[in-house]
């Protein structure tokens, strides 16, 4: 499964929430910001969609919480997994919703095409270079026009 126009599906650890995703991209970005960092233990491994094209099932058992003034994060509120993190200020990136990569049911295919605030990641860990756009939190900051503020 890849290619531009894929429909992809997947759901949290419980199954209470699943969503349907039409004109899935074939691309993932690595966020290493302090808010993704701590939100996922790690990082977080997003596909941006489309909102218009995302269908969820257990809307009801979605929790979500403001983590600054332009953006939201959502879980199950049953299992606790990280379901979505999206734009809530009408700025570039509005009307996209980031979904953890690791929540698809078929994982396989994404390619990676950005790391960003790589200047925050961990040191104990990195990921595979094929080519991949590297981008610190002030090149981030200065595309997005949020100066100072993280996600
Ligand atoms: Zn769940
Ligand atoms: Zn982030």
């Amino acid at each position: 499964m890849s290619g531009q126009g894929t429909t992809r599906s997947g759901g949290c650890l419980c199954g209470a929430v699943r969503f349907d995703a039409r004109n899935v991209p074939a691309t993932f970005s690595i966020c290493h910001c302090e808010p993704c960092r701590r939100w996922t233990g790690s990082a977080l491994l997003e596909v941006s969609i489309k909102t218009e094209d995302l269908t969820w099932h257990g809307a009801d058992r979605i929790a979500t919480r403001a983590s600054s003034d332009w953006a939201e994060r959502a879980w199950c509120r049953d299992c606790g997994t990280n379901v979505y993190f999206r734009h809530t200020r009408e700025d570039k990136w509005f009307g996209t919703t980031d979904l953890p990569l690791g929540i698809f049911d078929d994982a396989s295919g994404f390619e990676l095409t950005h790391e960003i605030y790589v200047d925050h990641k961990p040191d104990s860990f990195a990921y595979e270079s094929k080519g991949h756009k590297h981008l610190t939190r002030a090149e981030v900051l200065a595309l997005q026009g949020y100066m100072g503020e993280d996600e």
